[in-house]
């Protein structure tokens, strides 16, 4: 039911780009033909048209957000695997924008491995973050001389870039965090600029690091530091509200996602258990969490796309509630996903 479900949406939905000055429309993942749209489904038409995944037009993962100007800016990783290979075959990540989280348009291609001179692709998990009017893309690659994995980040003026590298070098390589014999351990950066103006970049594959960001945001202001979290395997994602410290990750293998909470963004940080579960179809997670206008929202990425699965990937999104209390709820993945944002 859901996979021909699935299957209906991607052949008729369309993302549109805005490919500089031209719009391009995607291709469909699976040819099919348009099919005619009911007019009476209990669904309805938004979600017979739209719903989860949100983006069907090519395959993307590792999702993160930010809100700008009353907009969405929803930033991607990009799995290109071809059908038969089981690897991850990121080259570039995607940038989208939206005002309802259900209309989404495709900028072109604002950020790829090749960006970065010192990097050799492996285009993991990234996020954007804002500060003075400026658009800071942290991300992971494979670093092209330091044996690993390592964090980089680029520049824009516009939340759909052109981005270009701030640095012209790695912010974080692996030999920085000697603490436990990996090549993968330095992914999945997340960043936040607190009510302090103080910035903090978290990240980290089976050891959670953090540090904090000297005002440039391109340099770390002070040593690395280490959080002892259960479970931990990757997939950081720091958030606050109401005084509240929130740090999610993708936790034990298949991944579900955890969380911690915490009242110092220092920590000690209380371990508050599942936020999401093993998302279908998919082995890996990565959550991000996006308020707006009001209302509070889950993005993750499952494997629910025609010919998808833990190497070709897709982002989707659902509403996360919190108890008074400050706790998030566990979130319920649908395929219906979120209503238009009026
Ligand atoms: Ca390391």
């Amino acid at each position: 039911m859901v996979k021909s479900f699935l299957a209906l949406l991607a052949g008729i939905c369309i993302c549109s780009y805005a490919s500089g000055q031209k719009e391009i429309r995607s291709e469909p993942l699976k040819e099919s033909q348009n099919p005619t749209l009911p007019t009476d489904s209990a669904w309805g038409h938004q979600h017979l048209l739209y719903g989860n995944p949100i983006i069907k037009g090519k395959y993307t993962t590792d999702p993160a957000a930010l809100v700008y100007q009353d907009t969405v800016f929803l930033y991607t990783g990009h799995d290109e695997a071809p059908p038969n290979v089981q690897d991850y075959i990121m080259h570039d990540w995607l940038c989208f924008s939206s005002t309802d989280l259900v209309h989404w348009k495709e900028y072109a291609t604002p950020l790829s491995a090749e960006n970065f001179s010192w990097a050799k692709d492996g285009a993991w998990a990234s996020q954007v973050v804002e500060r003075d009017g400026k658009f800071y893309w942290y991300v992971a690659v494979k670093h092209r001389t330091i044996e690993g994995s390592a964090i980089g980040v680029a520049v824009a003026d516009k939340p759909m870039g052109p981005f270009h590298d701030a640095r012209g070098s790695a912010l974080i390589t692996n030999d920085m965090t000697p603490f436990i014999q990996s090549d993968k351990d330095d992914i999945d950066p997340t960043v936040l600029v607190d009510d302090d103006g103080r910035a903090y970049i978290f990240w980290g594959n089976a050891r959670c690091y953090y540090a904090r960001l000297k005002e440039n945001m391109i340099e770390l202001d002070g040593p690395i530091r280490t959080i002892p979290l259960p479970g931990f395997s990757e997939g950081t994602w720091i958030s606050k509200r109401n005084g509240w410290y929130y740090l999610s990750y993708a936790c034990g293998y298949p991944e579900k996602i955890a969380y911690a909470m915490s009242k110092n963004i220092q920590g000690p940080w209380i371990f508050r258990g599942i936020l999401n579960e093993i998302a279908g179809n998919s082995a890996t997670n990565s959550p991000a969490i996006l308020n707006y206008k009001g209302k509070s929202y889950f993005i993750y990425h499952n494997g629910a796309l025609p010919g998808g699965g833990s190497y070709r990937r897709s982002v989707c999104i659902d509403y996360l509630y919190y108890y008074p209390d400050g706790r998030m709820k566990t979130v319920v993945m649908t395929s219906s996903g979120v209503d238009p944002v009026k």
